[in-house]
């Protein structure tokens, strides 16, 4: 009998842009989401029928691992419980963004409209399906974008779901206010720089200051103070990778009193190089950030492309991170350009 299983299997749900599937997780040899319906488009769901099919699943996981979870790391010792019940979400159906990141092949595709999922979730909670205690994922695109998201996010909230808003930021949403206030939600906000040119050169509209307001007005939400406002920095080669920038990106965040942030790398620069072989400059960013992060006793998550980057590392750390400018000069002789990438824009 096989052990292993994923809460996601048993109780999760992942809406995507015209399919359903139990969790939004993708791997590098494309398996990943197990298929609920396809060719879906926000119609109300059959809950026995998808039931029937997690509980088919859910059994021949039990015999063996199904090829769409082989080697995903959400695989663990799990009791399935069969309760039918939904209790984890997943929103990735929303592809519209209000900004056109040039790494972002989603902003490429002209931003697609959506279907509204919330009286799916109305249905769901109404024939008693729900199982509060979960967590709700909402992605995009740019989630907030999405039809009735404001609607959804309190439908979810006043019945027991924490939700995580993967946004721009750039359209502030009362809902996340809301659940921030009640330490019911977590909101992560990818700004990549510290300073308006590079926030336009990356994400190709001027809205540097209205961000910055909004991420001030989720902070000063937050029950838990900043915890529950995480920036993050994608290293963009070519375009972020420099000391100026992130020191600019560390003074911002002790403006707005983050104390929480992640660290990425662009996922097309390090799929081309395989996470490795990346140029050296990269390992020395990273210490420049972990050097920030100990002086402004900031928390930092390094996130998973990075995370596979660096367990490739080909160069040392360097004793000059102690001397700025010297650092600075040897960082430079360490990029190499023309591994740079051509992005979307
Ligand atoms: S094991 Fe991985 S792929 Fe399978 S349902 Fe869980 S998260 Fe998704
Ligand atoms: S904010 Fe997100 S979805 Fe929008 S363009 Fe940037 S990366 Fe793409």
């Amino acid at each position: 009998m096989n052990e292993k299983g994923c809460s996601f299997l048993d109780k999760g749900i992942d809406f995507e842009l015209d399919k359903v599937c139990d969790c939004c997780i993708t791997h590098n040899d494309g398996r990943g989401m197990p298929l609920l319906f396809d060719n879906y488009h926000g119609e109300l769901i059959n809950w026995e029928e998808l039931f029937n099919k997690k509980a088919e699943r859910i059994a021949a996981q039990k015999q063996n691992t199904i090829y769409d979870c082989e080697n995903c790391y959400h695989l663990l010792n799990y009791q399935f419980t069969n309760e039918r019940k939904i209790k984890d979400f997943h929103f990735s159906h929303c592809r519209a963004c209000n900004a056109a990141c040039i790494y972002c092949s989603d902003a490429q595709s002209g931003g697609i409209v959506n279907y509204d999922v919330f009286p799916v979730i109305k249905d769901l909670i109404d024939k008693g399906y729900y199982e509060p205690g979960g967590e709700a994922t909402l992605q995009g695109g740019e989630p907030t974008l999405m039809q009735n998201f404001d609607e959804l996010v309190y439908l979810l909230t006043e019945n027991g779901t924490n939700i995580r808003v993967h946004t721009s930021g750039i359209k502030f949403s009362p809902s996340v206010e809301n659940a921030l206030k009640q330490n019911k939600a977590a909101v992560v906000i990818s700004l990549d720089c510290g300073s308006k040119d590079t926030y336009r050169k990356i994400k190709q509209i001027d809205a540097f200051e209205t961000v910055c307001e909004n991420i001030s007005k989720y902070v000063s939400a937050s029950k838990s103070k900043s915890h529950n406002v995480l920036l993050k920095y994608i290293i963009i080669p070519g375009v972020n990778d420099n000391l100026k920038e992130i020191d600019n990106f560390f003074d911002l965040i002790k403006k707005l009193n983050i104390t929480d942030i992640a660290l990425d790398i662009e996922v097309q620069y390090a799929r081309e190089y395989n996470n490795k072989d990346v140029s050296p400059h990269i390992f020395l960013l990273v210490d420049y950030f972990n050097k920030l992060v100990k002086k402004n006793n900031i928390n930092i998550l390094i996130y998973s492309f990075l995370s596979y980057v660096l367990q490739n590392r080909n160069i040392k750390p360097s004793g000059f991170i102690k001397y700025k400018p010297l650092f600075n000069w040897y960082l430079n002789t360490k990029i190499n350009s023309q591994k740079n990438l051509k992005y979307y824009r």
